[in-house]
């Protein structure tokens, strides 16, 4: 859009200075007649005129006594014929040197062919423009019809090839891709046992996991052309590029076949159609139509395999997910701590790392964290290291470079007064003594009251392993871990002085409770089933968003999430008060060092982790 109002403003200033050029050759014409017509003829009668310079519609006058008069008369009408008309006889005229000459020059040209053809060039340039405009946006091929696709073709060579020594970890996506790879390479080998060879593989898992890169990575093994093209490239302002674009990119697959059509986001096509969310868009369901079309067009042999990414399996249309189309779904993870540690290797390939660094630790310390993620982090940390003026980087830049990747960067512009740091102090304390106290809380790892993010402070709990379940004694503890904050706030300051800092805390807690209770099966009082409707199961149930409980159930489940708060809040208030004394300890120390990692917190604490489980 800003490239639009751009070519719009040098086409108005394109207008505006023809305007003036023309104006220019016009004006300079307009010399004002000293004499009237009727004057040059009564000076002609009195044989007082020598010669008549005609140009046009402008007559220059020589006078006998050597004067030159300027006067007009109308284009198209001869001189004699005017003159006649002022009662001049031919004879009178004969005395006179009428000499006719052409307008001529650069400026009688443009004079003549801007008013023509001034506005016709300016629609083309217009046109030429907006057309150039729309083919930026889809992509940067200049040159090129509107409908034609403008995925990227990409042979992998050599040096920018990627192979799945690249992608670490993703052992059992590899596995299955590998085959893939088969496919591509001997592909006779499979048509010759009649074997049907697939033809599509839709990749799942949420961003920066690495979908693109394992694609990518499947062009490379095989050693085929990749063409690439996102979802979102083929839903565009004209309706039915989408669809044109899609058969120009099979089109180009099946000449340069063996070869890799990657659609990337497929969610933006591929939605469900008919549904009416997010409003049935029309070019999207063309666009969709033609990849399905498409896909059932060629044969299964035909040496093209699609691949699909999608963090939206959940939103397809089923019959992408058909026999015959994307049938192969291979799930792409969050990397465990094992990938993690290999993919930190990757990075730190390339960089000068201080030879204390563990990734080993690090892996520990990201659980979470996606490839895309652990890339960033290392670089962030790279980047840090060099505005330090460090010739290595150490451990230290990558465990500042971990905060600022999960909470955001570092606010220390932002400024407290020293009450409101003391209250964060408290506060983020209470989170951090509490989480200490109880047994099934993940280890405090860093507290701090540096402001970042939305966050006033933070405290990071983490546990040492992936955690892929969590019990229910683990529930109960977070829960009150997510109050602490909110409770030594109104321990230390009163009812009267609880801020309006703990708002997300407490929606945390809500939603621990309610998880716990709903989808769970936590609550004896409720018993071992799940209530209410997840997105998922909306989707899978075509948009029904029905209540799978009644009523009476929804008030024991309100108060059984009550409950569970309150239980939670007087056992963080219990833990707390009999505490008091650490908790002013790491408040001060807060105060003084701003953030304490984790061996420095359990020294200041100095209380064993866990012990205050049965209080
Ligand atoms: P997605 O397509 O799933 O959103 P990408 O493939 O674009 O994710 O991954 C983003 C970046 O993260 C990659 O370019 C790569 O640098 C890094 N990355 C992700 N996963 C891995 C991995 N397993 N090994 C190495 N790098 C990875
Ligand atoms: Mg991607
Ligand atoms: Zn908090």
């Amino acid at each position: 859009m800003r490239s639009f109002l751009k070519n719009l403003g040098i086409f108005v200033v394109a207008m505006v200075l023809l305007a003036f050029i023309a104006n220019v050759v016009r004006v300079s014409k307009e010399v004002t007649p000293t004499i009237g017509l009727s004057e040059l003829a009564a000076s002609i009668g009195r044989k007082e005129v020598k010669t008549v310079e005609v140009m046009d519609q402008d007559l220059t006058i020589t006078l006998a006594d050597g004067k030159k008069e300027i006067s007009r008369k109308e284009t198209g009408e001869s001189l004699p014929n005017v003159l006649h008309t002022y009662g001049l006889t031919p004879e009178q005229l004969q005395g006179v040197n009428i000499i006719v000459t052409q307008e001529g020059g650069w400026r009688y040209w443009v004079g003549m062919l801007i008013p023509v053809f001034g506005p016709i060039l300016l629609i083309v340039i217009l046109f030429y423009f907006m057309a150039r405009q729309m083919q930026g946006a889809a992509g940067g091929r200049g040159g090129m019809g509107f409908g034609q696709s403008v995925g990227k073709e990409m042979v992998p060579d050599e040096k920018t090839k990627v192979t799945f020594a690249d992608v670490a970890g993703m052992k059992e996506s590899k596995e299955e891709l590998e085959e893939v790879v088969e496919f591509l390479k001997n592909a006779e080998k499979f048509v010759g046992m009649g074997a049907k060879i697939p033809k599509g593989v839709l990749l799942m898992g949420s961003p920066g996991t690495g979908k693109t890169l394992l694609a990518r990575a499947v062009a490379g093994e095989a050693g085929v052309p990749f063409l690439h093209m996102s979802g979102s490239e083929f839903v565009e302002m004209f309706v039915g590029v989408g669809a044109s674009r899609v058969r120009d990119l099979f089109g180009r697959a099946k000449k340069i076949a063996p070869a890799i059509v990657f659609i990337d986001e497929i969610d933006a096509v591929g939605r469900r159609r008919g549904s009416g969310m997010g409003g049935s868009h029309d070019e999207r369901e063309q666009t969709l139509n033609q990849i399905l079309v498409e896909m059932d067009g060629f044969e299964s042999n035909s040496g093209i395999i699609v691949i699909a990414a999608t963090n939206r399996p959940d939103v397809l249309d089923p019959a992408l997910l058909r026999p015959g189309r994307f049938d192969r779904r291979v799930t792409v993870n969050l990397p465990d701590i094992n990938e993690r540690e290999a993919i930190l290797a990757i990075y730190a390939k390339n960089k000068k790392l201080e030879p204390e660094v563990s990734l080993r630790s690090l892996a520990e310390r990201t659980p979470g964290f996606t490839g895309a993620d652990l890339a960033n982090l290392m670089n962030e940390a790279a980047i840090l290291a060099v505005r330090r003026k460090m010739k290595t980087i150490s451990m230290n830049e990558i465990l500042e470079s971990i905060d600022k990747v999960l909470l955001g960067p570092e606010r220390r512009s932002h400024v407290f007064s020293d009450a409101e740091k003391k209250m964060t102090a408290y506060h983020e304390g209470g989170h951090a003594l509490v989480g200490h106290l109880l047994k099934h809380s993940d280890p405090i790892r860093k507290v701090s009251i540096i402001s970042r993010g939305h966050a006033g402070g933070y405290t990071l709990k983490m546990p040492t392993e992936d955690k892929h379940y969590y019990t229910r004694a683990e529930f109960i503890d977070d829960l009150a871990v997510a109050l602490g904050g909110y409770v030594a706030e109104k321990l230390v300051y009163g009812d009267e002085m609880i801020s309006t800092g703990p708002s997300s805390d407490l929606r945390t807690a809500t939603r621990i409770a309610r998880d716990a209770v709903t989808q769970y099966g936590m609550s004896d009082l409720l018993g071992p089933r799940t209530f209410g409707t997840r997105e998922d199961l909306v989707y899978l149930g075509q948009g029904v968003t029905e209540k799978d409980y009644s009523e009476k159930t929804m008030e024991v489940i309100d108060s059984e999430v009550a409950r569970l708060i309150n239980d939670a809040r007087a056992r963080a208030a219990r833990l707390l008060e009999n505490h008091r004394d650490a908790l002013d300890r790491i408040t001060e120390a807060l105060l003084k060092e701003e953030t304490i990692e984790e061996a420095r917190f359990v020294e200041i604490v100095a209380i064993e982790k866990g012990s205050g489980a049965q209080e």
